[in-house]
């Protein structure tokens, strides 16, 4: 089976009123030649998502993080009901830096995958080993344990995208050989299809860590490689729609 895929721009902390600017020109240049094989989406920092949600165009916009409730007394926090009354369609759960930053355990990261799905939008659920993991041998084994602890019993195709992301590659210019890449991402749709028997072959697996145009064609051809997570290169339209435009051979 064929799956489209996706390649979602995480601005992180990156986003003043005037980087609305930027999401426009990416919804001019998303054509309907690139949408037909790939799909586009920015996930801004929650004070810009009601703003790029009302633009017009084909480029969805995600949200970065939710807390796992639906409403209540938790002050600074948002949850996937509000982010998806303001437009995510999408919301990204146990980002690496959320997870080093916040002590974000996989635990709490798959009751955030719950509660998106719960207001109706999409969990893109984020894994990938440290580099002394890789180092001493042990990446796959840390992305499969994360995987298995960090994805709800509930997940399919429909409601849940999983993110590679070796935290080392992330923000560093590093990239993970594609041959790895291959093995990783191959265990992960193992994985999948172990627990979510045929649906688990419908699963997109993102790539993210330094993708970007010039490298962009060879990751995102890697076997079960089905789009990619992006942070610095998704700031600007051009290198967003660059990577994007790998799609069109
Ligand atoms: C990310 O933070 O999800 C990411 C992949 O960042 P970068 O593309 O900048 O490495």
């Amino acid at each position: 089976m064929s799956i489209k895929p996706l390649v979602a721009g995480n601005w992180k902390m990156n986003g003043l009123t005037s980087a609305k600017a930027e999401f426009e020109a990416m919804q001019s240049q998303y054509d309907g030649g690139l949408q037909g094989v790939v799909d586009l989406m920015i996930c801004p920092p929650a004070t810009l998502l009601g703003s790029l949600a009302s633009t017009s165009g084909a480029v969805a916009v995600g949200a970065q993080d939710c807390h796992a409730n639906e409403s209540g007394a938790h002050t600074g926090d948002l949850s996937p009901e509000i982010l998806v009354d303001s437009g995510a369609s999408a919301i990204i759960v146990g980002h690496s830096e959320r997870r080093a930053d916040h002590g974000e355990t996989s635990e709490l990261v798959r009751s955030k995958a719950q509660a998106a799905n719960r207001a109706g939008a999409t969990a893109i659920i984020c894994v990938g080993e440290t580099k002394d993991e890789r180092e001493a041998g042990k990446a796959e084994e840390v992305v499969i344990g994360q995987l298995s602890a960090s994805v709800p019993d509930s997940a399919n195709a429909q409601n849940a995208i999983i993110a590679y992301e070796p935290v080392w590659a992330i923000g560093t210019g590093l990239t993970p050989t594609a041959d790895d890449v291959r093995q990783i991402h191959a265990a992960i749709r193992n994985a999948l299809t172990e627990r979510f028997g045929n649906g688990g072959a419908e699963f997109k697996i993102l790539y993210g860590g330094s993708v970007k145009p010039a490298n962009a064609s060879e990751l995102m051809g890697v076997e079960n490689v089905n789009g990619a997570l992006v942070g610095g290169a998704s700031l600007k339209a051009d290198d967003f729609l660059g990577i994007a435009k790998s799609y069109l051979g």
